[in-house]
């Protein structure tokens, strides 16, 4: 299985800084201002059968970052969209995830990073799913994270940043390590926000209820789901929503370009059942990203 090569053992193709380049090397040096102060910014994106799901909103959301971390990006939004798609032409692939990234490079390692070039790539491989089927078929189990979401004052949450997911990787380490597949994230008032690499959803006497994205990242998936409750006539409330309410939903899942729509069974002790409407978002996302809705 694919998974199991190491990103950097495989075969292929990575466009980068406008030039396809063997995949094994397409390399960085070591004293790279990215590596060192998190400078990257980062897009995450499927095409289904030959066709990138929103492909100019990921383009456009990878320049808005970087815009937001003071990166300028030496390439336009549509040379960038279509080296999304010679590539998984050189890739020889249909059904695929794509990586497209932008960081600093290695002029200097200072934290003022004014004169240091911005670096570009794409890398773009085979991911059936980001959960596995089983788990989203009987719905994941989520922990509740001890970090929490900082607060726009704090850190420039619009931006899809790689610095933004320390706290990520370790709620979700926490998580794994307590017999869960990921966790939920409180945000800095502590009300429910999101867990580590999707946005949420509850079920409620046939409602949609969703956290304001008000400081985490109001995902491409999140947004591709409230545009369709608005075309199937679901009612759909944007909120606040607090960890003590979370006894009262009846069902929950997840949303991203990875995760796509996956469904929650329990978070912590309370369980979901994985219900007709997630049911219904699942087939009718499923529908869309594959132009049949
Ligand atoms: N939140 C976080 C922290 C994420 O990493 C992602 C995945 N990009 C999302 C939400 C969902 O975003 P999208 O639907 O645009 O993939």
């Amino acid at each position: 299985m694919t998974e199991l090569i190491p990103f950097d053992k495989r075969d292929g193709f990575i466009w980068l800084n406008g030039e396809f380049v063997e995949w094994q090397n397409a390399k960085l040096h070591v004293l790279t201002h990215g590596l060192h102060y998190a400078s990257c910014v980062f897009e995450g994106e499927r095409a289904y059968n030959g066709k990138i799901f929103k492909s100019d909103a990921h383009t456009n959301r990878l320049f808005k970052s970087a815009e937001i971390l003071d990166i300028d990006i030496p390439f336009t939004k549509d040379e960038i969209n279509s080296a999304k798609y010679l590539l998984m032409e050189k890739q020889k692939l249909k059904d695929c995830y794509f990586r497209a990234f932008a960081w600093r490079g290695s002029e200097t390692l200072a934290i003022a990073a004014k004169n240091n070039s911005t670096n570009v790539a794409i890398a773009a491989w085979e991911w059936p799913s980001y959960f596995t089927l089983e788990q989203k078929r009987i719905g994941l189990k989520l922990d509740i994270a001890e970090w929490k979401r900082p607060s726009p004052e704090c850190a420039p949450y619009a931006a899809k940043a790689a610095g933004l997911y320390m706290i990520c990787t370790l709620s979700k380490h926490k998580a794994e390590k307590n017999g869960f597949h990921d966790a939920l994230m409180a945000d800095y008032r502590g009300y429910v926000s999101e867990a580590t690499g999707a946005n949420i959803f509850f079920v409620k006497n046939g409602t949609l209820h969703t956290p304001k994205p008000d400081c985490f990242l109001n995902g491409i998936t999140r947004q591709t789901v409230i545009e369709l409750a608005k075309s199937l006539n679901v009612p759909l409330v944007e909120r606040h929503i607090t960890f003590d309410e979370l006894s009262q939903f009846e069902e929950c899942f997840l949303t991203g370009s990875a995760a796509e729509i996956t469904p929650v069974s329990q978070i912590k002790d309370i369980s979901y059942k994985v219900g007709d409407l997630t049911m219904q978002f699942v087939t009718t996302y499923s529908d869309l990203v594959n132009d049949r809705f």
